[in-house]
């Protein structure tokens, strides 16, 4: 596929929009990925999830930090005309879309991409589920989609975005909160347990502590808990 365009999000990440070739089609679940490789080393692949979302037809949107070879290929070479090998959406990190459900969404770093996708599409659609949006990072400046966040909770009153900085320095001004992910923030955010089902995706250590946080010390059943993590 053509990378049509190439959007700086924040410093080391960036948005590639794919172009299907003429004639493509495909179906696409939001919350899926696709898998990328560069034409001259077909044998190296990498997965990344969709920030578009399954409305979206002729192109995907992949957000990719400058991280690994793969991800700083792509961050330091990627650019408009660039062709890339694009293996088709695939995974099950999928959202329930259901009127009495509340989706918390746990994000920490790019793992932010695909829930774009699930914003996306539940504010096209003018859904009445809710979602909350718990973002991590480590300061104000890596806050990726920031705008879009605070745009899409203008748009659909369902929809509510908060984001916690890791790495402030006392003096720092940041009007929100501060610190990791806990069990304490978590419990602000939704009323009923039961309805409730949660989405963490992000790097594995990150995923890894909010499946704790949600399992062991909310003690939420596993199968309202769903999780996409890498690294
Ligand atoms: C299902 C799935 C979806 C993914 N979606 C995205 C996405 O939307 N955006 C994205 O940037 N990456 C995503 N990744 C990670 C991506 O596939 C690559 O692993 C990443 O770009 C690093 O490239 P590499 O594997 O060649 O790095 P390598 O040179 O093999 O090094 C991997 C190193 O990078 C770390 N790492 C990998 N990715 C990240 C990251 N994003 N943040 C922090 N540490 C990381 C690992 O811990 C490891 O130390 C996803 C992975 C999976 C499995």
């Amino acid at each position: 596929m053509r990378v049509e365009s190439v959007t700086s999000e924040v410093t080391d990440t960036n948005t590639l929009l794919l172009r299907w070739p003429e004639g493509y089609s495909v179906e696409v679940k939001t919350g899926q990925f696709v898998t990328l490789f560069w034409p001259d080393t077909p044998q190296y692949k990498r997965a990344y999830s969709l920030s578009s979302c399954g409305l979206d037809r002729d192109f995907f949107e992949v957000t990719i930090k400058r991280e690994g070879k793969m991800g700083t290929r792509m961050v330091d070479w990627a650019k408009g005309d660039d062709i890339l090998g694009v293996l088709p959406p695939a995974g099950r990190f999928l959202p329930v879309f259901e009127s009495n459900r509340h989706l918390v969404c746990l994000a920490g770093g790019s793992g932010v991409a695909p829930f774009r996708g699930f914003i996306r599409e539940a504010t096209r659609r003018q859904l009445d589920t809710r979602m909350t949006l718990l973002y991590s990072v480590r300061t104000p400046n890596d806050i990726i989609f920031r705008d879009q966040f605070l745009q899409f909770e203008q748009q659909n009153p369902n929809f509510k975005f908060k984001a916690t900085c890791t790495r402030l320095a006392d003096g720092d001004s940041w009007p929100g909160r501060r610190g990791r992910l806990c069990v304490e923030w978590l419990q602000e955010h939704f009323n009923d347990l039961a309805t409730t089902v949660f989405y963490a995706c992000g790097p594995n250590g990150f995923v890894e502590s909010a499946e704790k946080l949600v399992l062991e010390e909310l003690g939420v059943p596993k199968d309202q808990l769903k999780t996409e993590k890498w690294g």
